[in-house]
């Protein structure tokens, strides 16, 4: 019998245990839906579209080369998966498990759906395979899923490695007839007028091999992880997200690869990886996360709301739009515009600035990552979003303000800056930073001193508390 592989955010051939099990078990239907109802405000964002167009067209051409394809439909996951499955026969839908309310509401709709179509006869299996363990996996003494990283992640280290990564499917048949397929290049995931896709295409390989390749080069870079992690002007870090994210490459590969390395580098990256666990385990325990503060502040009295004057909502487009005249801030949000990714310390140093120097809601940022990441997730950002503003289980504390021109420099981020703000790049090292009225051109003044804002934000904050 048929049997149909449910793609989502796990789009590839290796290490992909849905796909690995329906090869097993007769002919194979792939099959990605797009759903934007579902995802409400969450619905993929410009970059995200962008990613998943190539990521679905390399995936599409590896599956070619085995005599496979993948069936593109749009509209309700549930519905549609239950209809192919009665049209074909398939006695199973094989997915990978994902965590996101909106797809774990999509699983228990299309279980109930086979059940209903064929009783016992059609059923819905789930699999583990997006991260090192399932959420949930690791508990407090008391058998509690954990809230604050420090213990996972110290949790998590006793009872790593993941298992052992499984190979591409030997054989994938294929079934007598194909049910219709949208193509691919209809969807529109891909900007036309203007194409302001350019600088993300310059910037990423897409797709599992291009994954891999990746990879392979981090395997030599790692041991200089440690060192270079903080500093934007190196390229020390792996540049995974994205591949981690669409699923093209799984973190059991990617730590069974680096597990011999060894190194100090390698330790603080397996940290890391680990993060990204901590994130599917705060939304899966708290699924409205990325969208709800989970601490008491009056949030009415501490934010400034960009719906409410216009005055704000500048000062949230010149945020969007790297004019601040903080260059290392301005650098980081013009990466994100021009490729769709940005340095995590730079990420932080952004995020921190809408938050507390301009003292907008992190929900505004929030969604603007959400449109402009290619490697967005619903738990990475809204984890990372609640940490910066202090307004989540496992925070930073609001009142600890980062200072963006101290940042800068500490970090070293003098090239970065010249790549990301070209008005500037005739500055010297000691000017970059911060420079001098006279010699910023165009360039913007300081929208608010740093001192000021830090003082605002302050008050705001007393005066939002309990
Ligand atoms: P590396 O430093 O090489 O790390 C390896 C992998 O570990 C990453 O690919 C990622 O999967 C994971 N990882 C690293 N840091 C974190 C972290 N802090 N939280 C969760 N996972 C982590 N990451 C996303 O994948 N998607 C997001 O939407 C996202 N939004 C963020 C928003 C803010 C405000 C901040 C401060 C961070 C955000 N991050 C997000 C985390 C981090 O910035 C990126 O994962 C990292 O910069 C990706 O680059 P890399 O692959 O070179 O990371």
């Amino acid at each position: 019998e048929p049997q149909i592989v449910w793609l989502r955010r796990d789009l590839r051939m290796a290490d992909q245990p849905a796909l690995h099990a329906a090869a097993q078990a007769g002919p194979v239907i792939p099959v990605y839906i797009l759903d934007d109802e579902r995802a409400g405000d969450h619905a993929y964002g410009g970059a995200s579209r962008v990613w998943l167009h190539h990521s679905l067209d390399s995936l599409g051409k590896s599956l070619g080369r085995r005599r496979s394809q993948i069936v593109l439909r749009k509209g309700d996951a549930p519905q549609i998966l239950a209809s192919i499955a009665d049209e074909v026969g398939a006695s199973c839908i094989h997915a990978i498990r994902h965590y996101e309310p909106w797809w774990k509401e999509a699983e228990d709709e299309l279980r109930d759906a086979l059940h209903d179509l064929g009783g016992e006869d059609r059923r819905l299996c789930l699999y583990d395979g997006n991260y090192l363990l399932p959420p949930g996996s690791v508990t407090t003494g008391s058998g509690d899923p954990y809230k604050i990283y420090t213990p996972f992640s110290k949790a998590m280290l006793e009872v790593m490695p993941p298992r052992d990564p499984l190979p591409e499917p030997e054989t994938i048949h294929s079934p007598e007839s194909w049910p219709e397929s949208d193509d691919l290049g209809d969807w529109g995931l891909l900007p036309s007028k203007p194409d302001w896709a350019g600088g993300i295409r310059g910037f990423w390989h897409f797709g599992e091999a291009a994954a891999h390749d990746r990879l392979g080069w981090w395997t030599d870079e790692v041991a200089d992880y440690d060192e270079g992690r903080n500093l934007p002007s190196d390229d020390i870090t792996s540049r995974l997200s994205p591949h981690l994210h669409w699923g093209e490459i799984s973190p059991a590969q990617v730590w069974h690869k680096l597990k011999d390395k060894r190194s100090d580098g390698w330790k603080t990256y397996a940290k890391e990886v680990i993060w990204r666990d901590y994130a599917q385990n705060v939304i899966d325990q708290f699924p409205e996360y990325p969208r709800e503060s989970y601490r008491d502040y009056d949030e009415r009295t501490l934010w400034r709301n960009p719906n409410a004057g216009h005055l704000i909502r500048e000062d949230l487009e010149c945020w969007q739009k790297g004019m601040t005249g903080y260059p290392i801030v301005d650098a980081g949000m013009r990466q994100l515009w021009q490729t769709g990714w940005m340095h995590n310390r730079v990420r932080m140093i952004c995020a921190s600035f809408l938050v507390k120097h301009l003292l907008i809601d992190w929900r505004f940022g929030e969604q603007w990552y959400w449109d402009c990441l290619v490697d967005a997730d619903y738990g990475n950002n809204g984890v990372n979003w609640q940490w910066i503003s202090g307004t989540g289980v496992d925070s930073n504390m609001f009142s600890r303000i980062m200072a963006p021109l101290t940042q800068s420099e500490k970090f070293d981020a003098a090239g970065y800056i010249r790549e990301y703000v070209p008005e500037l790049a005739e500055l010297g090292d000691s000017e970059i930073h911060d420079p001098p009225d006279e010699k910023r051109g165009d360039y913007p003044a300081k929208m608010i001193g740093h001192k000021e804002a830090r003082e605002r934000a302050l008050e705001a904050y007393r005066a939002s508390k309990p």
